[in-house]
This record gives C-alpha cells, structure tokens and sequence, in this order.
C-alpha cells in the first residue's frame, strides 16, 4: 500500500468510526449472528494476489459490524463494561501507527516513562500511599499470575523458578467463592494446582470469613502444605461481593503471606472518595489490580497492578539475556521484567489522553451517576409485580429474577436480549439463576438506563 492510498484510508475509515459511534444507539446491543455466519462467509483458502482496499473495506462493512456484540452500545448493561472513551481511542490510533513494542526502556523511551507517570497518577487517584510503583498490563489476568507466581515463588524462597515443585510441599493460594475465575486459572499455569486454591467460607455479606482463612492457613501448615498467598475480592464478578479486606490482610501479615487485591472492576470506583470503604486496608496489601479498560473509559487493553515494593516480583519473573541487556544502562527501568510477556504495547498514552480530556473530576462523575442510575433502576425493577431483587446494588451492579423461578428467569433473559433493545447477563446466586444488572458504559445517559427497564418491564408482562 502507498502512503498516499494510507491517508486516503485513514481518512475513511476514521470518518466511519464517527458515523460507528454516532448511530450505536440504532443498533442492537447483541449480535444476531448465527454461529458460522461469518465462517462461511470467509474464503476458505486465502488469496493468491492483491485485493483492492475498496473491496476489502466493502466486504468488513458487508460481514463484520452486524456480527459484533456492541461493547460501546450505550444500552450495554451486561458483565462489566470494556470502555473505550473517545479521547482514548485516539491514543490507540497513534500507538497503532507507530506500532511500538514496548519491552524495554530502550525500545520505547517515552512508553516507559509515561507508564511511570501514569501509573503514579492513577495511584494518587486511587488514593494509595506514596512509595507504591506499578505497571501496566494487558488484563487481570495476567496481574493475577504474576501475583501468584511471586506468592509461589515467595513461599519456596525461590526454589521453584530454578528446580521446578517437584518434592516440594504444595503451595497453598486462599480465596474466597466469590473470587473470579482468573485466580483458578493462575493457579493451574503456576502448576500450583485447583487442588492447592482454596476456597474459604464467606460470612453472610458474601466476604471472606478471617477466622475461617486463619484456621484454613494453620490447618495446611499442620497437614504439611506451604501456604503462600492470598487473593482479596473487591468487587467480584458475580454480585460485586468485597471481603473485608482490612482484617484479612491482619490475618496475611501475622500469617506471613503475601496479598493481592484483585479490583478489577471496582477499583475504577476508588478514584471517587465516598466509595473506598469498601477496601478500607488495601494500604496494607502487597499487590493490587484494576482495569481501566473496564469501567474507567480506558480503551480495552489496560489492566493496572500496584505494588507495595515490586522487589519479589522482580525476583520472581525478571530475565535478563545477552540480546535484551542494555549496554550502560543495567538499571533502566524495563517493565517487560515485571510481567510475563516480553512484548508489550504503548498502553499509557490511552491513559494519558484519557485522564487529560475527561479530568479525574469528569471521570468521577461518570462514576456517581452509574451508581446513581443503578440504584434507580433497581428501585424501577423492585416495583415491578414478577420481580424480585435478589442482590442489592454494590456500586453500580444488581440482580434480578423473576418471582417464578428460575425457568421464568432464564426465559425472560433470552426475551431480553433476543430483543435487542438491551443486554444483560446471568449468574448463580445461592443456587438461583439470576439476571445481573450493572451501569457502566462511558457515556451512556439515564435515559439509556430507564429504557432497558422499561424494556425488561415491557418483556416480563409479556411472558
Ligand atoms: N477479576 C474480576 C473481578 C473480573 O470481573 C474479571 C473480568 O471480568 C477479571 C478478574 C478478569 O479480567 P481480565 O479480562 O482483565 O483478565
């Protein structure tokens, strides 16, 4: 492709993702594809000569944008939100076009020192001490595995990175049933094992019990196990459940364990102050994540880990070959040694736009009004006659059945997104099916939020 033929495209396709987001509302949330549609559609061998870039931005219009669930869909109330703010999406544009790869300091000054700076923003947003470092990641679950793998490697004074678990007592990782499935699934590539996670009891506010994790903890040492760390969930997937996360880091550091908070959704909520009751302690704590790409407006992917004192997590995942050193700068700061992919992208300058278009006050705006829009919807969804509310909202997430039970329910959330108009998502609660609810998407508005429940008041008469 000429560099000219580049402009004239870039220029086309940047007026379409203007028309994209303008008319978002027009579309349905949720794709109505059936399954191999798009599979079908796509040649099966690929083309020997050059395709015309008209056709090929012709066929994406014809195959891609009608297949896609809308992620940015203002009426998009389902999981959380995987945000993608404007200002960011900006930034993304530039660091697509200079398609750095971010592994060293070296490779990409600017990116390096910019994550510094962002990160220290965001710590200060959050309200965390000074002293705290960090670095950005591509997700949760990424921050999560590094995590365990420094509680793992912690716990074995180092052993396991250079002789591997065998013949060693089995590393122990605490949490609670309300924890997300990322930590089961760091547990087995750390070759920790489901086995060795386990899950402690939660109290009647679905938070961890401390008695219950102090006595599980002396209960291993006792049987021989090797306890090493636990995860702290604040705010968690299913109905956005925290464990006290004060006395549970009691229990850690008279334990000697290490922690690591996973916030992934909530900790965007703690840039406002009024809400950080809800990881009151996490100052105590060793390791943090949260996600910007999910309810701050960072565009997906930016996952952001803070710790303590990175020593252990250096110790635990830096490498440092003949072809990656530095001549004359051995102690230039190379975030590829706290992570454990090499490569990395320019993450920080979508954060950089982000907290300068919007401002930390515009963006704890947003915040409040999800939550105030949430509680709203859930007191709208409470008056109606076939519902129940059967989690109160946590932040900005609730959830719903129907009075019916659980067939009714199921029923009425394929109704619901079968419509189009909305789209919500289910979990298991207390062994019922419900329908979570939760305000988030960057800019959708109140009255975004009172359609869907019109919406689902509209479908539940109907059924
Ligand atoms: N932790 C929590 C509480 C989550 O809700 C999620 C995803 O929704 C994750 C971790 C995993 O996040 P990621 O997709 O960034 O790995």
């Amino acid at each position: 492709m000429k560099i000219e033929e580049f402009g004239l495209w870039s220029r086309r396709i940047a007026d379409w993702s203007v028309r994209y987001l303008e008319t978002l509302r027009d579309r349905p949330v949720r794709a109505r594809t059936k399954a191999g549609d798009v599979l079908n559609a796509l040649p099966v061998a690929p083309p020997e000569t050059a395709t015309d870039m008209a056709d090929i931005f012709a066929d994406f219009e014809r195959l891609v944008p009608d297949a896609m669930t809308h992620w940015q869909h203002p009426r998009f109330f389902a999981y959380f939100p995987a945000n993608a703010a404007p200002a960011s999406i900006l930034a993304e544009q530039l660091v697509t076009t200079m398609a750095a790869q971010c592994m060293l300091w070296q490779t990409s000054p600017a990116a390096t020192e910019m994550e510094t700076r962002m990160v220290d923003w965001l710590r200060q947003a959050l309200d965390l001490p000074d002293g705290w470092r960090g670095v950005i990641q591509d997700s949760a679950s990424s921050a999560t595995l590094s995590a365990i793998m420094t509680m793992r490697e912690r716990a074995l004074d180092w052993r396991g990175i250079r002789s591997g678990l065998s013949g060693e007592s089995a590393p122990r990782i605490y949490a609670s049933a309300q924890a997300h499935s990322s930590i089961d699934k760091a547990c087995w590539v750390a070759g920790i094992g489901q086995d060795n996670l386990v899950r402690i009891a939660t109290s009647d506010d679905y938070g961890m019990d401390p008695g219950a994790l102090r006595a599980a903890i002396r209960a291993d040492r006792a049987a021989g196990h090797l306890p090493a760390g636990i995860v702290i969930c604040v705010g968690g997937t299913s109905i956005g459940a925290s464990d006290p996360v004060a006395a549970i880091v009691e229990v850690a550091q008279a334990e000697g364990l290490y922690t690591h908070i996973d916030a992934a959704w909530a900790g965007s909520a703690m840039i406002c102050p009024e809400f950080r009751s809800i990881w009151e302690g996490c100052d105590q704590a060793d390791s943090i994540v949260f996600n910007p790409h999910k309810w701050l407006g960072a565009q997906f992917d930016c996952s952001v880990q803070f710790l303590k004192d990175p020593t252990d997590q250096l110790k635990s995942l830096t490498l440092r070959p003949d072809y990656l050193e530095t001549p004359g700068m051995e102690d230039a700061v190379n975030y590829s040694e706290w992570t454990i992919p090499l490569g990395r992208r320019f993450r920080a300058l979508k954060l950089w736009f982000l907290i300068r278009a919007y401002g930390l006050e515009g963006l704890r705006t947003r915040i409040r009004n999800h939550i105030a829009w949430s509680n709203e919807a859930c007191e709208a969804i409470r008056a109606l006659p076939g519902l129940v509310i059967v989690t109160e909202p946590r932040l900005s997430l609730f959830s719903f059945a129907c009075k019916a039970g659980d067939e009714a329910t199921a029923a009425l959330l394929d109704r619901i997104n079968t419509d189009g108009r909305t789209y919500l998502t289910q979990t298991r609660h207390d062994g019922r099916h419900v329908i979570r609810f939760q305000v988030g998407q960057f800019d959708c508005t109140r009255e975004d939020v009172m359609e869907a429940v019109e919406v689902i008041g509209e479908l539940e008469a109907e059924g």
